[in-house]
């Protein structure tokens, strides 16, 4: 049985006030087969999932043997979507509760797809195998770059139709969370009475921000420290190119990790106006848009403590909008440490943003790659290809020749800083959508193990490995769904 696994929960979110979630189980469903089981991450977890036959693993991950210490909720949250607010909840998702890994970090464990609950409102609590296995590959690529993200710990089909725009068949993802805690949570409690909010913020406190639990002021801290890890990770975002495509509230998560991987997608060539999503007409959520966006989100955040952080509302506000104001000149710290790294750059010159801006109007203008041009960057010389001819192009790279040598390192170090930041491999659209329609419509999910193995190493030299290297022939018209 699960015992075997190694399973140890204490399941901290299910004892604050009851308001804050609804018990639930998952649905039983007909026929649980496993599409995919990530050993390496259960192995980091203290979890071995080779203790139990293939079939337990389904049944463990459909949610039909839960796992003893589990006790499945869902969630009670809000949000702003597309800039509007409303009641949410996880509509077809259950907290199994939270595991203690051998580090003695609690992870949650949530099952995504497994029926409907108090809060699913329209919906049928399920979801597809495709877009279960996109975020299955999509948040395993994010952590193996480096950057904070939920992880994902198991597909299984349920041998159940899901309608959607076609029949498709049914699955259940298990997600791995340093919390499910998201700005919506906030915004839930704050709209229910100040008990609540002030109990969910001292968990989220100590469960997050520990050091801060003793501090004199430790609700603007802890507001101050969200900010910053915010503003650290869409920094990273940029970095790689990352679209997160629905960056409504309740998809920020507190933990600083990268959740919701719906309609997600990485840029081929560089263009601040990148939009993947088929429901973002505006270009809300924009590549370039995303540092915005998050400071809008943060605004609804602050919006929630105003409470905690003086009894006074107009002092309170105050205080929240000084750190608010803050957030711009925050990212770019991060964004410019960043590719000051990108470019191989170990020293600070005031000249760096222009020198960095120049780069990027090149790569708009002549619609450069962003991932390959940085990875062809980082070797010596002048890289191959028509592009890197025009002179624009010339005149900059001579330009920071120079910045590189001003920084007085052998060229050799720089470029193997550059070749440690500058992956050869992300989760290509394509390639994830050849991936997931072998899964989908011929059952083959070999493709996309390649894809998974191939993206764990993302920074490896591929100049024989091109396959996952290079960007679409032609991607005009490339959407992405909700899922
Ligand atoms: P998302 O767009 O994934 O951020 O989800 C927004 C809200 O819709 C959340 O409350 C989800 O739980 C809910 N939701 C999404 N899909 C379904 C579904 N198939 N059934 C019920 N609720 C859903
Ligand atoms: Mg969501
Ligand atoms: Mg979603």
């Amino acid at each position: 049985d699960s015992d075997s696994v190694g399973w140890r929960f204490d399941n901290t979110y299910a004892r604050l006030p009851d308001v804050l979630f609804d018990p639930a189980n998952p649905v039983a469903v007909r026929k649980p087969q496993v599409a995919i089981l990530n050993h390496s991450l259960a192995d980091k977890l203290g979890l071995n999932l080779r203790a139990i036959p293939l079939k337990a693993a389904a049944a463990l991950f459909a949610g039909q043997d839960l796992p003893v210490g589990s006790q499945p909720i869902a969630q009670a949250y809000a949000g702003h979507q597309y800039g509007g607010f409303t009641m949410l909840g996880d509509g077809r998702a259950v907290l199994l509760g939270e595991h203690r890994t051998p580090s003695g970090r609690h992870v949650d464990i949530q099952l995504k797809g497994s029926g409907r609950t108090r809060f699913s409102r329209g919906g049928d609590g399920r979801a597809a195998l495709g877009p279960m296995l996109r975020e299955y590959v999509i948040s395993e690529a994010m952590a193996a770059l480096g950057i904070p993200t939920t992880r994902s710990l198991a597909v299984v089909t349920t041998g159940e139709p899901v309608y959607r725009e076609s029949i498709r068949r049914g699955a259940v993802l298990t997600r791995v969370a340093a919390s499910h805690i998201r700005v919506g949570t906030f915004e839930y409690a704050a709209r229910r009475d100040e008990a609540t909010l002030r109990a969910l913020t001292d968990y989220a406190i100590a469960r997050h921000f520990p050091e801060l639990i003793d501090a004199p002021g430790k609700y603007l801290d802890f507001f101050r420290a969200v900010t910053d890890r915010q503003a650290s990770l869409v920094a990273r975002w940029q970095h790689v190119g990352f679209i997160h495509g629905v960056m409504n509230t309740d998809n920020v998560a507190i933990s600083g990790e990268t959740i919701d991987y719906g309609p997600c997608a990485f840029m081929n060539a560089y263009d601040p106006g990148t939009v993947f999503s088929s429901i973002d007409h505006g270009g809300r959520y924009a590549y370039g848009n995303q540092p915005n966006i998050m400071q809008w989100n943060l605004a609804r955040f602050a919006e929630t403590l105003l409470p905690l952080l003086d009894p006074e509302p107009e002092k309170a506000v105050a205080i929240a909008t000084e750190v608010l104001e803050n957030f711009p000149a925050e990212f770019e710290r991060y964004w410019l440490a960043g590719m000051r790294k990108k470019l191989g750059l170990q020293t600070d010159e005031a000249g760096d943003v222009e020198l960095i801006q120049a780069l990027l109007d090149w790569m708009r203008k002549s619609r450069a790659d962003f991932t390959n041009t940085f990875r062809d960057l980082s070797s010596e010389g002048l890289p191959a290809g028509d592009r890197y001819r025009e002179p624009e192009f010339q005149a900059w790279h001579d330009r920071w020749q120079k910045r590189l040598g001003r920084d007085g390192l052998q060229n050799g170090v720089s470029y193997n800083l550059m070749k440690s930041v500058n992956p050869t491999a992300i989760p290509r659209n394509h390639r994830v959508e050849e991936a997931l329609s072998a899964a989908e419509e011929r059952d083959d999910l070999s493709v996309l193990h390649r894809l998974h193995e191939a993206l764990a190493s993302p920074y490896e030299s591929r100049e024989e490995q091109t396959e996952y290297r290079d960007p679409p022939a032609n991607e005009y018209g490339y959407r992405t769904f909700c899922g």
